[in-house]
């Protein structure tokens, strides 16, 4: 892949001064930092051509040679500041950049710096009904969290002098470069348990059970993860981790669940079905009467409007939906029988769908 030129990835025209040049880098390196662009290769590899650039343009012989000569002017693979630069190299030229204090300063503890220590995320099922979902619910959930014991004391960590990180210097021929890995002694917490409980861990941690309320959102499905920040294990020398609630739906045994709508299957007699009727049909919110007109066909939608669920993004609710099913009789008695062939040849029972009854098909696109 030919070799993008330097001034066009930093952005600056080929006259830009040094401090223009820094600059442009500085706002490069923080846009795309591999802290701020985890496990996005993209991001690193602009990351590491910004870093390219400005090591060449940074310096004036280089530089001067560049404008000469193009990349070719470099030798190759443009020396030091070539596709071999590694991440190491690039954070070492940081401190040039932002000052003595290298990256720390723009993160909040970055690379080289103490991180905050989160302590493990805890994962709890909650079983929910669809009157639940679909009004939201309060429920009040037993946890066992890890939180630091009553009493426990901790010290500095000798190993690392508090920073839970370890700095290596490393001469080489470009000069020194400071490599930092987090602690093995403390594992990064710059702090060590000094007294304990008998019932806490090395970590100075114990177990808790704790009810946890939580007003869980209309609309919410299967599936879905709920987040409370900070209700998970405790660490010391940092910030809890978090509560995470995945939601798993309890089936209705009479109603079905459709995006926001609930599907309601009604079977009526023919006899409703030709003389109409007053029926009642459960709903999330109990029962409601319909009314069935005489003439109704099976097959027929009934929408109850507002009776379905809360969406989850605003105030809008779905609705219940009735499929209308006419049943036809499986036995009949000798006397129902003579009393249906009697009608049997009667021209009303025949038949005869006009333009008005609607295909099965068309009432879906209707209701979809
Ligand atoms: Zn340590």
């Amino acid at each position: 892949m030919a070799k993008r030129d330097y001034y066009e990835i930093l952005g600056v025209s080929k006259t830009a001064s040094p401090e223009e040049i820094k600059k442009a880098y500085r706002k490069l390196a923080i846009q795309y930092h591999p802290d701020k662009n985890p496990g996005n290769p993209e991001a690193e590899e602009k990351f590491k051509e910004a870093a390219e650039a400005y090591e060449v343009l940074s310096n004036s012989e280089k530089r001067q040679r560049y404008d000469q000569f193009g990349h070719q002017g470099l030798g190759g693979n443009g020396g030091f500041g070539g596709a071999g630069m590694n991440m190491d190299d690039i954070f070492s030229q940081f401190g040039d950049i932002f000052g003595g204090g290298g990256f720390e300063s723009f993160f909040g503890g970055g690379r080289g710096g103490r991180r905050t220590k989160k302590g493990t995320n805890l994962r709890v099922k909650l079983k929910l009904n669809l009157k639940e979902i679909a009004n939201g619910v309060e429920k009040k959930i037993k946890v066992k969290r890890q939180v630091l014991a009553d009493g426990v004391t901790f010290k500095t960590c000798t190993t690392c002098q508090g920073s839970g990180q370890i700095k290596k210097v490393v001469n080489t021929m470009l000069g020194q470069m400071v490599s930092a890995s987090t602690c093995h002694v403390c594992g990064g917490n710059g702090q060590l348990v000094d007294k304990k409980p008998a019932d806490a861990d090395a970590r100075g941690l114990t177990l808790k059970e704790e009810v946890i309320a939580i007003n869980i959102p209309a609309g919410v499905a299967d599936g879905m993860q709920l987040s409370m920040s900070g209700k998970g294990n405790e660490t010391a020398g940092g910030v809890p981790g978090d509560l995470l609630i995945v939601i798993e739906e309890i089936e209705d045994e009479i109603l079905q669940r459709d995006g926001n709508n609930v599907v309601y299957d009604l079977y009526i007699s023919f006899i409703d079905a030709s003389l109409g009727a007053q029926i009642e049909v459960p709903t999330i919110e109990g029962k409601v009467k319909i009314k069935i007109e005489p003439g109704t066909q099976s097959g027929k939608i009934l929408r109850l409007k507002g009776k379905g669920i809360r969406d989850i993004n605003g105030y809008n609710r779905g609705d219940q939906l009735i499929h209308v099913n006419v049943w036809t009789p499986k036995q009949l008695s000798k006397e129902e029988r003579q009393i249906l062939e009697a009608l049997k040849n009667s021209e009303n029972f025949k038949p005869s769908p006009d333009s008005g009854e609607k295909s099965f098909f068309d009432k879906m696109k209707e209701f979809f």
